[in-house]
């Protein structure tokens, strides 16, 4: 069956559309006059009963049937509380004007399909149906009224594409987060046993020559950056599902910084990291989770600078004082305006970083959920070849 028109059945103007719609179907397959005015006749009559009883009426125009024979069929279809009978006064007179007429019920859905066959002096084929089909999918509206409806279909259908396509969407991301959560845990587990043994074989250094024990440390290494990453992915994932979960304590923020950034100089220690502290205050926060801002600010000021650049953390109380602003300053690559805007999102990284630089871009998501669930913010300035300064607050607590 070929779709050729689709008319909603709501009020006496769609009468109106119906039946000249109807009869320009005709006229455009070349019926008769008077076949045309009989199949637009009875369509009237079905469609009148569809708007007088209801406004969820649906009229369709089809072809059915396949080369060389075709036939016409009109299909009404509505629901309606009324109890209807294929005797109804209607029904009956279209019944007598097109014999191929079926009508059934469910329940108080109604379908009454009526139609007529094509003759073969007509030579419709394939071609000359997707035209016919083409014709009133571009077809110049009738009157303002069909001008409206066919703009409030398009709507319609624009609408429920873009739902389709959030779904779409949404699906996607449940399946993306679902594929991170399992595989962040599967790695989490081997990580942690060649993790253990390495330890283990740093442990025994003594027993090997110094060429073994470069590759015990290199091993090492490589271990905890693996580790690292597989950590991140589990922290996305928890993130996504909200078991990202807090242990909030009473913390001295400029004991918290130093201690953190000195651990973390020992780690970077081809940088020069400056520290630079501002008017005690204390915080509520969840230190491990803190310190985890803090390294992925500072790892990522070390791997977006060049080699032994100086690095500067400053902490500094808001003007209102009601929160602690942290700031981790360097003199990189810096980022142009358009990525600024863009760095906090999940998974994303600047287009000139990802050959030249490792990572995976869920440092710095990570750390936005964190500040945010500590009730701070968190931004970036930044100057391309210059450098960032990232700054993020939290709210300080008041005794
Ligand atoms: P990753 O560093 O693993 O890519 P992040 O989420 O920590 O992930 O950072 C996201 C992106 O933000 C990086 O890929 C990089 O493009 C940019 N970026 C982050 N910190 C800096 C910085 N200090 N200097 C320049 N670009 C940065």
């Amino acid at each position: 069956m070929k779709e050729i028109l689709d008319i909603s059945l709501e009020n006496e103007m769609d009468l109106v559309l119906a039946h000249r719609r109807s009869m320009q179907v005709g006229e455009q397959l070349g019926l008769t006059v008077a076949t045309r005015t009989t199949f637009a006749t009875a369509v009237s009559e079905i469609s009148r009963t569809a708007i007088e009883y209801t406004d969820n009426g649906r009229l369709n125009i089809l072809i059915s049937g396949k080369y060389p024979r075709y036939s016409l069929y009109a299909r009404v279809v509505f629901d309606s509380d009324q109890t209807f009978r294929a005797t109804d006064e209607g029904f009956f007179y279209a019944k007598k004007l097109l014999p191929d007429f079926s009508f059934s019920s469910s329940g108080n859905a109604y379908v009454i399909e009526m139609g007529l066959g094509l003759p073969r002096s007509l030579k419709l084929d394939e071609t000359k149906l997707s035209a016919l089909k083409l014709f009133f999918e571009n077809v110049i509206p009738l009157n303002a009224y069909e001008e409206i409806k066919q703009k409030n279909f398009q709507l319609h259908r624009l609408t429920g594409e873009q739902e389709e396509e959030i779904r779409m969407r949404r699906d996607l991301d449940e399946k993306k987060s679902e594929f991170i959560s399992v595989a962040s845990h599967e790695l989490k587990t081997p990580i942690t046993v060649v993790k253990a043994y390495t330890q283990m074989l740093k442990l025994l250094k003594d027993q090997y020559t110094d060429k073994v024990a470069g590759v015990i440390d290199k091993l090492d290494v490589q271990t905890t950056k693996l580790s690292l990453l597989a950590q991140q992915l589990m922290d996305v994932s928890k993130v996504e599902n909200g078991s990202l979960l807090y242990d909030l304590v009473d913390v001295d923020l400029n004991e918290f910084v130093n201690e953190t950034v000195t651990m973390l100089s020992n780690v970077h220690s081809s940088n020069q990291i400056n520290i630079s502290l501002g008017t005690p205050c204390r915080i509520m926060a969840d230190p491990l989770r803190l310190e985890q801002v803090l390294t992925n600010l500072l790892g990522n000021a070390v791997k977006y600078s060049a080699r032994n650049a100086a690095i500067d953390i400053e902490t500094v109380l808001s003007e209102t004082g009601d929160s602690v602003i942290i700031k981790v300053t360097d003199c990189g690559i810096g980022m142009s305006s358009a990525g600024i805007a863009k760095i906090f999102d999940k998974f994303y990284r600047m287009d000139d970083v990802t050959t030249s630089h490792p990572g995976l871009g869920m440092g710095l998501y990570i750390s936005s959920k964190i500040i945010s669930e500590h009730g701070g913010k968190i931004w970036v300035e930044s100057t391309l070849n210059q450098g960032s300064t990232f700054f993020f607050t939290i709210p300080v607590q008041t005794v």
